[in-house]
């Protein structure tokens, strides 16, 4: 049974197609620049990678060349379209309206369409990829997972604003949460890792990559994140800001002449990392910059590492007791710095990092324990894997077992 994993954003679709019999990933890849000059492909199986460049002016031409490297004679891995049991996309907002995955309908597109008002850069090239999906392959089942639905287990004053209620009735403004399918995998590995049962594990998961979320999460469950309205707030990222006073965007423009349109951009591309350093977002960059003496990059790192290890703090008070602080993502799997400066100095609450162990430790070396012996908390590096969430739930639906996310028993063995 082959399951293909779809990730549109706005210029790029990223893919995976999995064998769920042997639970094996047989393909992976991504289109990027569409719609752009220079559109390519790269494509990887067990064997070998491709990488071709393609005209591709929209998604549905980027999904018809999937399929022509899924296809083809000489790496492809399937020999028909046929083969594709059921697609599963990534849906970045579900608003209030999706607490789980959902088989895709009129209906569901029409509320997804609906909720594109909340995510203008996200849903609509997420729609497109359903759409393309329904034109090349109309008969195959597709299930939407949404990025939010993993929070919508927030109380209701956590995920509250404190601004007039009227703007939470009439334009649903209020605290969503995003990378909620990493949250959800890495705290169900760290059960597995911990030997809980999940819905006993309060954990800390840090998705730390170019975008950055926190999250809190008690009995299994997340109840509060740093990610909100946008995936905007939250601690310092690559290039968004994340928390500052809601003052300065309006200061700005009253005191620079910039639009909110400008603003926006501003805060969302060239602020974060790279708004102090001038130049990198890559942590590899700024961390070799700082080495050699630079300013910025050494406040860059010292604030990125603050903000971490602040909400450790602020999540550690809201859940009380924690089994375990994950770290996961490009930055969370790859930098041993980030890991060993966000937990630094937090021993007398009981995190303590064994710091030769975490020295060399990489994504390449798998799920692994980096507390020191006799850390009351556990700190582990898993590398997150949302694809493996999005075939679960594909398959789940499918097969009428995921009725009840919060109980549905995933396995993610593969
Ligand atoms: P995205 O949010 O785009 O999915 P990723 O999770 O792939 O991001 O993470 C990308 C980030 O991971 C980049 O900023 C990159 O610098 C960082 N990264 C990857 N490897 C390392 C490393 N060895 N040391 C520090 N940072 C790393």
């Amino acid at each position: 049974m082959k399951i293909l994993a779809l990730n549109c954003g706005s210029s790029s679709v990223k893919y995976q197609l999995y064998e769920w019999n042997k639970k094996k990933v047989l393909a992976k890849g991504a289109v990027e620049r569409i719609g752009l000059v220079n559109t390519f492909i790269t494509h990887s199986t067990d064997h070998n990678n491709h990488r071709l460049e393609f005209d591709c002016p929209d998604h549905t031409s980027a999904i018809m060349l999937i399929m022509k490297f899924l296809l083809d004679e000489e790496f492809g891995v399937i020999k028909e379209l046929s083969d594709i049991y059921a697609v599963g996309h990534r849906i970045v907002h579900g608003g209030e309206r999706f607490d789980r995955s959902v088989l895709i309908d009129s209906e569901v597109i029409e509320e997804i369409e609906n909720l594109s008002d909340l995510a203008p850069l996200h849903n609509p090239p997420n729609l497109a990829g359903i759409y393309a999906v329904k034109k090349l392959l109309p008969d195959v089942p597709q299930v939407a997972i949404f990025d939010t639905a993993f929070h919508q287990t927030m109380p209701e004053f956590a995920y509250m604003y404190a601004i007039p209620r009227k703007w939470y009735d009439r334009y649903y403004v209020r605290r969503y949460g995003f990378h909620g399918s990493s949250h959800l995998y890495v705290s169900r590995r760290a059960a597995v890792m911990l030997g809980k049962p999940w819905n006993e594990c309060n954990i800390v998961s840090l998705h730390i990559g170019n975008g950055v979320s926190i999250t809190a999460i008690e009995n299994g469950l997340s109840v509060d994140t740093s990610m909100g309205f946008t995936p905007l707030e939250g601690a310092i990222m690559g290039t968004r800001c994340g928390d500052i006073d809601p003052a300065v965007p309006i200061f700005m423009q009253q005191a620079a002449g910039l639009s909110a349109d400008e603003v926006n951009v501003i805060l969302n591309r060239r602020s974060g990392i790279l708004g102090i350093t001038g130049k990198y977002t890559d942590r590899r960059d700024v961390i070799r910059v700082a080495g050699e003496g630079d300013r910025y990059c050494k406040l860059a790192l010292e604030m990125e590492h603050y903000h971490l290890k602040k909400y450790i703090g602020m999540y550690y008070a809201v859940l009380g007791r924690i089994d375990a602080v994950v770290f996961t993502a490009g930055v969370g799997e790859n930098s041993p710095h980030a890991r060993e400066m966000s937990v630094a100095g937090l021993e007398h609450i009981g995190i303590a990092i064994d710091a030769e162990k975490n020295k060399n430790v990489l994504s390449s070396s798998g799920e692994t324990d980096l507390s020191a012996p006799g850390s009351e908390v556990k700190i582990f590096m898993i590398p997150t894997n949302e694809e493996l969430v999005f075939i679960e739930d594909v398959v789940g639906i499918l097969n009428g077992s995921y009725s009840d996310p919060f109980t549905y028993n995933y396995t993610f063995s593969n």
